[in-house]
């Protein structure tokens, strides 16, 4: 017979697809009418259709909720909730979120409706963690609790695949914990093994389609069933040393749960072994720490706390810091035990003491290679390998690829170099073709959105244009419409920016760049221009046309093989330079220009389409023209670099 004690206090809980709809409902059951609504970067239909939901009930919005829960934050958003009045707490998001509701609802005691969008499970605990001053404290209180969740499967579709993994073992870890812990009872441990088996069956299926809708509901029903386990027991080793990772060392949390869970499993599995076994089994692994690594390692989740950014040198503090204090946990721990774990943790090994894994001879070789960037003096170098690696090596496992597609591959990037000279970027080609250029472009916006937008260099650009004095008319006498171009360059603060070396180029009135017409006699349509004392440069040209890029080689057949048009829409192109500011690459779209919603390497931003205005009479600078001429007026702005 087992003794046990079983306490629990729970959350009412709405599961289901579109449950969105129940929120109003929701609302009205606690009494309430006067909502403030928390998001946190959560897709913008997803927020839209919250507020369909409630409609007039939301009396005002907080959207700055961040991880660890610092209190500032929320001093911010109660300064909201008073002002509007507000009578209830609706929050949409992740466990920062949801931490942040909480710790309004511990200063107002005001009640809260919860639609979480991850797998963390705080939703359905009393607990909170705040951040003051740098330091995490944790507290649990009845007023912390929710008093209703809804889940709803829609709402956490979205949630990219790296961040399902390591969500989803954020809950596997609540519910492995809840099994060896002093307080387990016969009710936590059913939901915990039927948590893991749900997360075990259904992180899988996501790496195959990111949105099956059957393995999206497995996960949220399991993050669920691990948050009540949480919220029930009192967890060991694992959760003490995510904490003080991510409180001293300012790891990310679900990240950091995801690289120590096969670690600190491995360290308490002699003292468990039936735990264990139990847990392999709903795993459907021959080894519970090996089984969860594995599954990580074949999602192309993070294995090592290096790659989260730990230094090495903290690992014995860290160790010290999570052995300083005793609590339960069923194996004794010491610092030098912790450190071994941390040391294993850190280099991202496979735990051993399982067997490696069966029948999966392909996930064993893609540990051994990323094992051998282990020593790479540059970390960012180890990181991209890793997870070049990782990423190929599932490519070729997910299309079961075979030897002659393989060939092809290397034969087509073969001829994409061999076709490639310095009037001819076939890489650059195959980068803008397949959105890589962009996506990195995007990135790179994002990181400063005070700044006008970036775009593709493209393949024509030539190193050193011909220097040319403002004013100048740049297309050397080829036919097209007239263009007089007058830019501005401004830093970010709206100063002029003196003396900016601006490079421009752009195709003539057929679409071709002088590189492609070998018949041309030197640079046209490309100059170099220097910035005035109002960071303004002026020159004449032409309009520039649309033009297919050279689709003679290995990307024009790429082209061809998905039935893709190689035009781009017309576009002049700057490369600003200035001493003290980052450097600008970016390209000004005709407005009404053909191709702008089908560019062929997705180079085109709404920020970026601009007017080139005709015009017809008397030219800016007294220059004769019958007929008509068109005119550029635009302010570029350009960030100061960093530091
Ligand atoms: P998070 O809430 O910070 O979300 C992670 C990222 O996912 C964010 O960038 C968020 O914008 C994005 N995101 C969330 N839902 C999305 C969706 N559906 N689609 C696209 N993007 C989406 O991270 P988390 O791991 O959910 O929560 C971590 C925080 O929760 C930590 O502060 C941790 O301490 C706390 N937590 C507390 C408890 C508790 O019981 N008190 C339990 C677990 C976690």
């Amino acid at each position: 017979m087992r003794t046990f004690v079983h306490s629990s206090r729970s959350s009412r809980v709405v599961f289901g697809f579109g449950t969105v709809d129940r929120l109003r409902e929701e609302v009205g059951r606690l009494g309430c009418s006067r909502v403030l609504l928390l998001f946190s970067r959560v897709p913008a239909d997803a927020s839209a259709r919250v507020r369909e939901a409630l409609g007039d009930l939301v009396v005002a919005e907080f959207d700055g909720a961040v991880m660890h829960t610092p209190v500032e934050v929320t001093e911010q958003a109660l300064a909201v909730l008073r002002d509007a009045s507000a009578d209830c707490l609706v929050a949409v998001g992740g466990g920062s979120t949801t931490g942040l509701s909480k710790a309004l609802a511990l200063r107002t005691d005001l009640p809260q409706v919860i639609l979480p969008t991850t797998y963390a499970g705080s939703e359905v605990t009393p607990v909170l963690g705040e951040t003051r001053d740098g330091r995490k404290v944790t507290q649990s209180s009845a007023a912390i609790l929710p008093e209703t969740v809804v889940y709803d499967v829609n709402f956490s579709s979205t949630l990219p695949l790296g961040l399902s993994v390591t969500s989803g073992v954020n809950a596997l870890a609540h519910a492995v914990e809840a099994l060896y812990s002093a307080e387990s009872n016969p009710l936590t441990d059913q939901q915990a093994l039927d948590a893991i088996s749900r997360i075990a069956r259904a992180l899988p299926r996501l790496a195959d389609d990111p949105a099956d809708p059957a393995a999206r509901a497995d996960l949220l029903h399991a993050a669920w069933l691990a948050g009540t386990c949480l919220a029930t027991v009192g967890m060991g080793l694992h959760h003490k040393l995510c904490h003080t990772l991510g409180g001293s060392f300012d790891l990310p949390h679900a990240e950091t749960h995801t690289v120590v869970l096969p670690h600190a499993m491995a360290y308490n599995a002699p003292a468990v072994p039936e735990v264990m076994r139990r847990i392999a089994d709903a795993l459907g692994a021959a080894d519970a720490p090996s089984g969860v690594h594995d599954l990580v390692t074949s999602l192309g989740g993070p294995t090592s706390l290096r790659d989260l950014g730990m230094p090495e040198s903290g690992l014995a503090r860290a160790a010290e810091l999570a052995a300083a204090t005793p609590y339960p946990n069923p194996r004794e721990v010491t610092a030098e035990g912790v450190a071994a774990l941390l040391s294993d943790a850190w280099h991202g090994r496979r735990p051993t003491g399982g067997p490696a894994p069966a029948g999966d001879p392909l996930a064993l070789l893609t540990d051994q290679v990323v094992a051998s960037f282990a020593e790479a003096p540059d970390p960012r170098v180890r990181v991209l390998l890793t997870d070049l690696v990782r990423r190929l090596h599932g490519f070729v496992k997910d299309n079961d690829l075979t030897d002659s597609e393989w060939q092809y591959a290397i034969d087509f990037l073969t001829r994409t170099g061999q076709i490639s000279g310095p009037t001819r970027q076939e890489f650059v080609l195959l980068s803008d073709t397949l959105g890589v250029s962009s996506a990195v472009d995007l990135l790179t916006n994002s990181r400063t959105p005070e700044t006008t937008p970036s775009a593709v260099l493209g393949p024509f650009y030539v190193e050193g244009p011909p220097e040319t004095a403002l004013g100048n008319d740049i297309s050397g006498g080829l036919p097209g419409s007239p263009l007089w171009v007058d830019v501005r360059i401004l830093d970010t603060a709206g100063k002029p920016v003196e003396d900016a070396v601006v490079d421009v180029w752009q195709s003539n009135e057929d679409g071709f760049y002088d590189v492609q017409l070998p018949d041309l006699d030197g640079p046209v349509l490309r100059a170099r221009l220097r910035s005035d004392g109002e960071g303004r440069i002026t020159f004449w040209s032409i309009l520039p046309s649309a033009y297919p890029i050279p689709d003679d080689g290995p990307v024009g057949q790429m082209l061809a093989a998905v039935g893709r048009h190689p035009y781009r829409a017309p576009h002049l192109h700057f490369m600003i330079d200035a001493a003290g500011h980052r450097r600008l690459i970016t390209q000004l779209f005709v407005a009404g220009g053909d191709y702008l919603d089908s560019d062929t390497v997705f180079g085109v931003k709404d920020a970026l389409v601009v007017d080139f205005t005709p015009h017809t009479g008397p030219t800016p600078d007294g220059r004769r023209i019958d007929g008509e001429w068109r005119r550029l007026d635009y302010t570029f702005h350009i960030a100061p670099l960093a530091g």
